[in-house]
């Protein structure tokens, strides 16, 4: 895969984006996407980002993150150290203080823009407002549904560490059983092995819509704390872990919900 690119990803954390004032990221992702040629929809609840076209008889695979982050708008500086495992690791300071950076979820918004970079067709939906209840998401699958209808799957990166994914989301499967038995040895192979009930993000909205979801890694620790950190080798490997799920799972099929 691409190296990670630091700056960009440092960037994303150190623009401040407390829910509903995402507008300073927005302007980052938009300013990106678009100088890379992407197509990017300003939508009601988030940025719904489009490159390329899957050839006849495949759907696109599609990645999503939130962009807000629980941090207020002051600003503050990301520094970088080695753990006792060689990784390297993020953390924030600010006034000389420890501080959160926002990894939950940058580290995401990070990994739809690498995988937008590195595939050759590919849709990404980057939400508003998660952290207060998901708003974003629902107001897009509630208004763009129709955005969705030629994706194969949407996998969602919103989950901490690298050995954890969402299982049931408020008690909801976000994907199938046919689905879920079809991944469940890659998911355990690459060290994914706790399939956890969690609160809610925005899978939630998606599945509730009929689309099954997967919401994976990507190496944030003491999330919504001072004590945050983004461990970048976690980050690179739920990035491969997302393209590695797609090719498992392909992409003819669009896998959805009876409801
Ligand atoms: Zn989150």
């Amino acid at each position: 895969m691409k190296d990670i690119n630091k700056k960009l990803l440092v960037s994303l954390l150190e623009t401040p984006s407390p829910s509903g004032r995402e507008y300073g990221v927005e302007k980052l992702v938009e300013g990106y996407c678009l100088a890379k040629g992407y197509e990017v929809e300003h939508a009601k609840g988030g940025l719904l980002i489009t490159k390329g076209k899957p050839p006849e008889g495949e759907n696109y695979p599609c990645f999503a993150a939130h962009l807000d982050t629980v941090f207020d708008d002051r600003p503050f500086r990301v520094e970088e150290f080695v753990n006792s495992k060689c990784e390297p690791v993020f953390q924030g300071r600010k006034n000389g203080f420890r501080c959160g950076i926002g990894a939950d979820d940058k580290a995401g918004v990070y990994a739809c823009l690498h995988l937008l970079d590195e595939l050759p067709f590919c849709k990404a939906a980057l939400f508003e407002r998660e952290e207060i209840g998901f708003l974003g998401a629902t107001e897009i699958t509630t208004h763009r549904l129709s955005w969705f209808e030629d994706v194969a799957f949407v996998i969602e990166y919103d989950s901490p560490c690298s050995n954890r994914h969402t299982y049931t989301c408020s008690g909801k499967r976000i994907n199938s059983d046919k689905t879920f038995i079809e991944a469940k040895d890659l998911l355990e192979e690459n060290g994914v092995t706790v399939h956890s009930n969690d609160p809610y993000t925005d899978v939630l909205a998606l599945a509730s819509a009929g689309i099954e979801c997967f919401n994976l890694p990507i190496g944030y620790r003491d999330w919504h704390t001072d004590r945050e950190t983004l461990n970048l080798t976690e980050l690179a490997k739920g990035i491969e872990l997302g393209k590695k799920l797609f090719e498992k799972l392909g992409l003819e099929t669009k896998r959805r919900f009876n409801r």
